[in-house]
């Protein structure tokens, strides 16, 4: 589905999934890059199609269907070739917010970077630059969560002086802003952190990276952000 001619076979495209072929493919992808082509592959679905399909996928799961991620030979042989993700989330490390799980997707459906409190830093934005550009995903999420412990270190970094080691604490910078605006907002600090660390992550994708804002400007991808409530396990779509 993702052939590109600058790419190698997909025997050896597996063993090394951003090596120096599949960079040179990525720069060959985006516009303005030496060498730049047209994208290998368009979206498959319409970024809405694709909204759809995960939101239905987050209704299985909360109606405790199976897991979706199918481990055997079959699946194996099936997704061995290539990937053809539909989505993608840029989601929390924390081990409750697995995001195969909650949208009930299988390997090879969703394309996930995750980080500790969903910050779209720069391996996060060029991760999903490849996903748009090369394998031709129309949906980024941003998938924070409730009770999001890099928020609430967050908080308490913009409360006061804490002793971080120094990449933590580098680390915890980009979520500053939202809690110094949820601490001045007052009521709920933490969540109002979580929610505003939400949107300014999403925000964030077009104004740094010029390859998700034309795709965004041209109608091929959308954006979204989203909270998964531990308490009900709903994830919640976020205007
Ligand atoms: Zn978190």
């Amino acid at each position: 589905m993702n052939a590109c001619p600058c790419c190698p076979p997909a025997g050896l495209r597996r063993r090394s999934f951003l090596g120096a072929a599949a960079l040179a493919c990525l720069a060959a992808a985006i516009p303005g890059a030496a060498g730049a082509a047209t994208p290998a592959a368009g979206p498959r679905l319409a970024p809405d199609q694709a909204l759809a399909r995960l939101m239905a996928g987050h209704a299985r799961y909360l109606a405790g269907a199976a897991p979706a991620i199918a481990v055997n030979a079959e699946a194996r042989a099936a997704r061995a070739a290539g990937q053809a993700p539909f989505a993608a989330i840029l989601g929390c490390a924390d081990s409750r917010a697995a995001p195969e799980l909650l949208f009930n997707t299988g390997l090879g459906e969703l394309f996930v970077v995750r980080n500790a409190g969903n910050v779209a830093d720069t391996g996060a934005v060029g991760s999903l630059e490849y996903a748009v550009a090369n394998l031709g995903v129309s949906l980024i999420m941003v998938l924070g969560h409730e009770r999001c412990g890099a928020a609430d270190a967050a908080v308490a970094a913009a409360r006061a002086p804490l002793a971080l080691p120094p990449q933590l604490g580098d680390m915890l910078q980009p979520i500053i802003p939202s809690a110094l605006a949820a601490i001045r907002a007052g009521g709920d600090v933490l969540d109002g952190t979580i929610r505003a660390n939400i949107a300014r992550n999403a925000a964030r994708l077009v104004e740094v990276s010029p390859v998700l804002a034309a795709a965004t400007a041209a109608g091929r991808l959308r954006i979204v952000g989203a909270r998964y409530d531990l308490d009900d396990e709903a994830v919640a779509l976020m205007s």
